[in-house]
């Protein structure tokens, strides 16, 4: 009798890529691919409900007084169903692993504290993969990484390939999984893997993973219009170190990409990851031609402190990312027919890296007001506090000593930054009376509702009515909070 396999996707954070809901990440794809699509999926939030065996309410999953459960919002099946499927399991595959854990709105990835304690009772033999089964995973910024122990698993594997053409029978077969999952996906897209620096950023993880390579555009395409035809039509080229450095920056190449993924028409095309030092015009102009609006060039500048980059060996100096921001801007704040910018860029800072000081946070400020006073758009500032993974550079040589002599300054320091330069960046790109289309409501709080638009870093709108979740809205701006917009619908 063939073996019953069900894989539990527990969601993934990793500095090139996502899987967290509303992304599906690439990992339990290839799983459900090397299976040969012969497997159920289920999510992490299948199994919490399972293991509460909890009679599911409207009330209790969403309460109108209180915040809607997220880390239950997204199960694929009844709680029977998963009852069957977990009994009768011989074989139970864990996608887990953070490595740049984030707040996210409406999923809440899980640890490997989490996922041991769910599949315990199970009798059925226990594999975990993702990017937790390589370096670790943690999910707070700041703490130190949570590694892979065998404890109830009985392997600990990767699915690694050699090349993309081996692997590509799996992505082509992983696209069938997307027939497992009821709810609205973006779909992560992997163009590359490692990083094209010889010797890496102090804290990242990317090069300790895999060595450069890059897929194909034929590949990638191929692969796409199978998940079209499987019903998905958002898509991000996400899982890669750098977009712009893609196949060596080749200007053909890119286009070839990204005019062979749009005439699939795709409902959402966005891209993320973008080193600096690569950013230019050309490519801009490119991006900005064929992705959907309200993309976002995450750009990985990570502090401002010159010292610091040279001590972290960062693939960026301050005036390069400086310098990048201004590109994006000369041609991707025209605005959409959903009312998002075409492509802006985003500003991710990393606290805690070796020869921190607070000088280096007033660095940090002084370069974000300056983007502020040269009427610059920056979609958003992520702050995080850096994992010291055992393997990486950071780890070696500081570990936690800058996080631990400088955590009592980052609330008050990230304070200032959302209150003098995030809140007057979002009323310069969504003054009042902006208008949002197609907004997808996610959750609730009491009587407001929390609205996004389904794609890459989009902006939060809440709205003081309770809406039907899962359905699409467009929106008038009525006001600006820290990191998100109230709205009212129009
Ligand atoms: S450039 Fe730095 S942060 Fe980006 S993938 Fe390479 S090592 Fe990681």
């Amino acid at each position: 009798m063939a073996r019953k396999r069900v894989i539990i996707d527990c969601y993934t954070d990793e500095p090139a890529g996502l899987g967290v809901p509303p992304f599906l990440g690439t990992h339990p794809r290839i799983v459900f691919g090397e299976l040969k699509g012969k497997a159920d999926c289920l999510t992490i939030d299948d199994l919490r409900v399972f293991s509460l065996a909890m009679k599911l309410t409207d009330s209790k999953l969403d309460p109108p007084t209180g915040k809607t459960r997220i880390d239950l919002l997204n199960r694929t099946r009844s709680p029977e169903e998963v009852k069957k499927l977990l009994s009768s399991a011989d074989q139970i595959i864990a996608v887990a692993g953070l490595q740049t854990p984030g707040k996210y709105l409406a999923a809440q990835p899980a640890g490997l504290k989490e996922i041991s304690r769910l599949l315990k009772p199970s009798k059925a033999t226990k594999i975990l993969t993702g990017p937790a089964a390589s370096v670790g995973t943690q999910q707070m910024g700041g703490f130190a990484a949570e590694m892979p122990e065998s404890g109830i698993f009985n392997h600990i594997r990767e699915y690694n390939f050699d090349n993309y053409e081996d692997m590509q029978a799996s992505f082509m077969k992983g696209a069938g999984l997307l027939k497992q999952i009821p709810s609205e996906r973006i779909i992560e897209i992997e163009t590359g893997r490692g990083c094209s620096r010889r010797s890496g950023c102090s804290f990242c993880t990317e090069p300790l993973k895999q060595k450069l390579s890059w897929r194909s555009p034929e590949l990638i395409i191929e692969e796409v219009k199978e998940l079209n035809d499987n019903g998905a039509s958002r898509f991000r080229l996400g899982k890669q170190s750098c977009i712009y450095s893609y196949m060596n920056s080749d200007p053909e190449k890119i286009e070839q990409l990204l005019s062979g993924i749009k005439a699939l028409k795709p409902s959402v095309f966005h891209i993320d990851n973008a080193n600096p030092a690569f950013v230019n015009k050309e490519l801009t102009e490119l991006f900005v031609k064929y992705l959907t609006p309200g993309s976002t060039a995450a750009m990985g500048a990570e502090t401002f402190d010159p010292e610091v980059c040279r001590l972290n060996n960062l693939n960026s100096s301050p005036e390069n990312t400086f310098r990048a921001a201004e590109i994006i801007n000369q041609s991707g704040r025209i605005y959409g027919d959903n009312g998002m910018p075409a492509l802006l860029p985003g500003i991710n800072i990393l606290l805690g890296l070796e020869g921190e000081t607070e000088r280096t946070l007033e660095l940090n400020l002084l370069t974000l007001k300056n983007m502020l006073e040269k009427d610059l758009f920056v979609r958003r500032i992520n702050i995080r506090q850096v994992v010291p993974f055992p393997g990486t550079m950071l780890y070696e040589r500081a570990g936690d000593k800058y996080l631990r002599k400088n955590k009592h300054l980052y609330s008050a320091w990230a304070r200032r930054v959302r209150e003098e330069i995030d809140l007057p960046m979002l009323k310069r790109i969504f003054p009042e009376g902006h208008k949002l289309y197609g907004l997808l409501a996610e959750t609730h709080e009491g009587n407001v509702t929390f609205l996004r638009h389904l794609g890459s870093y989009p902006i939060i709108v809440g709205i003081r009515q309770r809406l039907q979740l899962g359905r699409f809205y467009d929106a008038k701006i009525t006001g600006h909070m820290l990191r998100s917009l109230t709205g009212e619908l129009i």
